[in-house]
């Protein structure tokens, strides 16, 4: 008879993870359970290795527990006896529902009960993910509460962790897929972390091992189109001449950097899907990319999806606002910029060099006009090659260059040093962006009249918790968000501006806001302004040339960057203008 892994062997394991921080150690707990679990409990590995992920689904599926902090407080709330609000104030002092739930346990309950196996919590789980719909809420509370009633006080502490799907444990992706090499005696991690990436599913990856075992697992775990497979990024380079050092010993290509959304187009028996950047399936937001395959072959293609009219790349922002979903008439039209290709007519083409991958897409593509092209891209031998194709790229509206080896296999969700990102911004403005928050307004003017038509920005000074102005931005704004943010700002307009920071140099809006809403901003550069108290000098610090990128409903505004920040920022800046002066 096998002997069913327990729950609470689970959580004792969790608990001596949560004990350590050294990677190692870790490392060996885990490595040590999986190795017992393989022996005593086989078909209980790949939950267990979802449980110690905190999840239940594989990430590409986008299938929550669907279970909020509110369901949590009610079903702590009805396990414990604790009123909500006393779970709250906890909370504030605790930060973990985990602990305080089992701190209040109801210990009797829990006596006589039978000791739940891992699966028994991996299934229930998965059925509170499954209630949706109106009466969800009582349903999931219920289902959870029947849990929490069959552990005792540690199981408890880890299922309400689950249930908010992070184990707090410090336990990363990257250290389980090492732990399960280790429990098959495998120090060489790339053969876990090459099967993962190429079909990223716990459930998948452990079937193959149990039945293949690690030796054979790179010849059967296999890319399957309509599984999204973990894109290949770029490492970022401030600097022409340096990054043409990194590639100049190698073939390299230098390629249009587009603006748009990365789309993983996969195609197989007829049916096309597209996923984001994130695995996302963002099938129902292209019906115009599904529409246009019609091969027999399957394949899978990495490409750049861009909002483009009258034979012209447009900006970003037009392309997010589609809907995601039910996109029934196209009123944004997208043309695919195709750069590879790793999935082809049944084969895997990951260890094939670029230059071959590249081959195999323009040998078996038609181009179609401002639907479907191919990224413009060029083998490039000197700094001035990469210079005119960063020039030419700019001015077709693409964002930089990537430089690629092509000589490099396709490396799935590893930041490659074979590509390189070099985005105009990274060249001529503040390396990073900024988060600054809504303290004044200007009314618009012509084609902006009954909305505001510029804002006041401002860093936040943690000394003095005010707020102090850095500039006055009006470029990056889409008349839907002017007008969305009209609605927003207007109520909280103030005469009272008493957490700003001005004086009678001090530009001055038409209308003070109440500091509530951040917003994300990249500036050309920073320079010193008397008309601006950022950074609290006599002059303060100003962004040149400011765009709105989005906004941070993620963030305070006491979490917006701060006028030291911004200080540090300005002073680095001067010293790296001697740097980038080279291209300029
Ligand atoms: P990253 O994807 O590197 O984590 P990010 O999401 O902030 O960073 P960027 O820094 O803008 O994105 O740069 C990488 C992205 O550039 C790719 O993920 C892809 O969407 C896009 N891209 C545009 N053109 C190309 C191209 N020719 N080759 C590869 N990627 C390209």
């Amino acid at each position: 008879m096998v002997d069913k892994i327990l729950f609470l062997d689970l959580c004792k394991e969790l608990e001596k993870i949560s004990k350590t921080t050294k990677r190692l150690e870790i490392q060996s707990i885990l490595s040590q359970f999986f190795k017992i679990v393989k022996i005593k409990d086989p078909n209980s590995l790949s939950s267990i290795v979802f449980l110690c992920n905190a999840s239940l689904y594989p990430e590409y599926l986008n299938t929550e527990m669907g279970i909020g902090e509110h369901i949590i407080q009610q079903a702590i709330s009805e396990g414990t006896g604790l009123s909500v609000k006393t779970i709250k104030q906890k909370f504030v002092k605790s930060g973990d529902y985990g602990v305080i739930a089992m701190d209040n346990r109801v210990n009797q309950l829990f006596a006589s009960k039978k000791l739940l196996t891992v699966e028994d919590v991996f299934n229930n789980m998965k059925r509170i993910s499954f209630e949706t719909g109106k009466n969800s809420t009582n349903s999931k509370k219920n289902l959870m509460l029947q849990l929490m009633n069959a552990c005792s006080p540690l199981e408890t502490k880890y299922l309400i962790r689950l249930f908010e799907s992070q184990l707090k444990i410090g336990l990363a992706l990257q250290t389980i897929l090492i732990s399960i090499s280790l429990a098959y005696d495998e120090s060489n991690f790339t053969i876990i972390k090459s099967a993962y990436n190429k079909h990223p599913d716990f459930n998948y990856l452990i079937e193959m091992l149990l039945v293949h075992g690690i030796e054979k697992l790179n010849i059967f775990c296999k890319i399957t189109p309509g599984i999204p497979i973990k894109p290949m990024l770029a490492h970022p380079h401030k600097n022409l001449t340096k990054a043409f050092s990194k590639f100049e010993n190698n073939k390299f290509l230098s390629e249009f950097k587009y603006d748009g959304e990365r789309v993983q187009i996969h195609h197989f028996n007829g049916v096309t899907k597209v996923f984001s950047r994130n695995s996302e399936d963002m099938t129902e937001k292209f019906p115009d990319i599904t529409s246009m395959f019609l091969s027999e072959k399957s394949f899978i293609i990495d490409a750049e999806g861009v909002a483009f009219s009258d034979g012209k790349i447009m900006p970003f922002q037009l392309l997010s606002t589609r809907k995601r979903k039910n996109v029934e008439k196209i009123e944004v039209a997208v043309c695919v910029f195709a750069f590879d290709i790793v999935f082809f007519d049944s084969k895997e083409l990951l260890d094939m060099p670029l230059s071959e991958r590249r081959e195999i897409l323009r040998s078996n593509f038609s181009e179609i006009e401002s639907k479907f092209q191919f990224a413009i891209g060029y083998e490039c031998n000197s700094v001035e090659d990469i210079e005119t194709q960063f020039k030419n790229a700019s001015e077709g509206n693409c964002e930089g260059v990537m430089l690629k080896s092509l000589t490099s296999t396709y490396q799935p969700s590893h930041r490659s040093n074979s590509w390189g990102k070099i985005k105009k911004d990274y060249l001529d403005a503040v390396g990073d962006s900024l988060d600054l928050v809504v303290v004044g307004a200007f009314y618009g003017k012509g084609k902006r009249t009954g909305n505001f038509g510029g804002f006041l920005l401002a860093t936040y000074n943690d000394e003095t918790t005010r707020f102090e102005p850095c500039c006055k931005i009006g470029t990056g704004f889409s008349d839907e968000s002017l007008k969305l943010f009209y609605d927003q700002l207007s109520p909280k307009i103030t005469s009272n501006p008493s957490q700003i920071d001005f004086n009678d140099k001090s530009i001055h809006p038409d209308v003070w806001i109440l500091p509530h809403y951040v917003w994300e901003v990249k500036a050309a550069s920073l320079s010193l302004s008397p008309i601006y108290s950022a950074g609290s000098r006599e002059k303060g610090i100003s962004l040149r040339f400011p765009r709105f990128l989005n906004e941070r409903t993620d963030k305070k505004p006491e979490d917006a960057t701060t006028s030291n920040q911004i200080w540090r920022m300005y002073n680095e800046s001067v010293d790296e203008k001697s740097d980038d002066a080279e291209f300029n």
